[in-house]
């Protein structure tokens, strides 16, 4: 069984601050880090390679510091890890990351099973997964919780809303992980000296891609960000004190009449 693994480094926040200038992420101070669900990810790649046996590729897109979170991946437990890393690619919307990726797994060859993780933290449009799928022309399964192998067929439950859907899908096929599908394991000691003392990941460039140069970078990127902002806080919250809940509600009462709501 071969696996893919796409996996993003992002910074570690939730709290992207932007500069109001240029519109672009303030990265300076901010650690980076291997985007949560994509850990899911690696983690579900990595339980199935511990079953049924196979191999586990990393691939991911991004500047040279990227290396980091491939190492930790390999720590983890991975078989191989490819950087993918080029200045045609900078400035890359959804639509051509997926190009860039789906090229890369077209390279790769020979897969089974290829793992996005569902969203990433940064840009969160939860895009790159099916987008991937779609340009490399196989079934996907988003919001994946569970998965069981049983021979060339993987019986996947999708968690939704109103409720979770189990559904048999035959390989290759794409699927999005999220953070119920596992509990994701921590690098062993060994598994982190052999990763970062070796560094085996491999990096590849446009060189090592079919790829059209006009679908790619911010030229081949279809998305226009007109303007990115924080919204402005402009409510404050109002502590009701009191004793008990009588109190309080009939405090709350009084507040709410003089400011003429009831
Ligand atoms: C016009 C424009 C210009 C941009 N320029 C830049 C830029 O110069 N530099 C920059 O960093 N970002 C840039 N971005 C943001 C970039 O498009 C997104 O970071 C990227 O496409 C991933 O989208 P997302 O973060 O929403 O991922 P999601 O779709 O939320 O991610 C879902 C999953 O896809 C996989 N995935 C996503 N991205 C990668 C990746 N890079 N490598 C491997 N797997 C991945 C992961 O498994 C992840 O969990 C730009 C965006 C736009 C619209």
């Amino acid at each position: 069984m071969n696996i893919i693994v796409c996996m993003k480094q992002v910074p570690d926040t939730n709290e992207v601050r932007i500069n109001q200038e240029t519109g672009t992420l303030i990265r300076d101070g901010v650690p980076s880090i291997m985007n949560p669900d994509d850990k899911n990810a690696i983690e579900g790649a990595l339980a199935l390679k511990d079953l049924h046996g196979g191999h586990v590729t990393i691939l991911c897109m991004g500047p040279p510091q990227a290396r980091d979170a491939l190492n930790e991946a390999l720590a983890m437990g991975a078989d191989e890890a490819i950087l993918l890393s080029d200045r045609a690619f900078a400035g890359s919307d959804t639509w051509a990351t997926s190009t860039i990726l789906a090229a890369a797994i077209e390279a790769i060859g020979n897969y089974d099973i290829v793992f996005c993780g569902r969203q990433a933290i940064d840009g969160d449009t939860a895009q790159v997964g099916p987008e991937t799928a779609e340009f490399l022309n196989i079934p996907q399964v988003t919001y994946v919780k569970d998965i069981k192998l049983e021979g060339d067929k993987v019986q996947v439950t999708r968690y939704t809303e109103y409720g979770d859907y189990v559904m048999e899908v035959k390989t290759p096929l794409m699927l999005t992980a999220i953070k119920e599908l596992n509990e994701p394991r921590l690098p062993s000691v060994r598994g982190i000296f052999k990763a970062y003392s070796e560094d085996n990941v491999k990096v590849w460039t446009m060189d090592n891609l079919k790829i059209d140069p006009t679908q790619i970078g911010l030229k081949g990127s279809p998305t226009n960000v007109f303007r990115s902002f924080v919204p402005v806080k402009e409510k404050n919250s109002h502590i009701i004190e009191g004793l008990n809940g009588k109190e309080k509600a009939a405090a709350l009462i009084g507040k709410l009449s003089d400011l003429k709501l009831i």
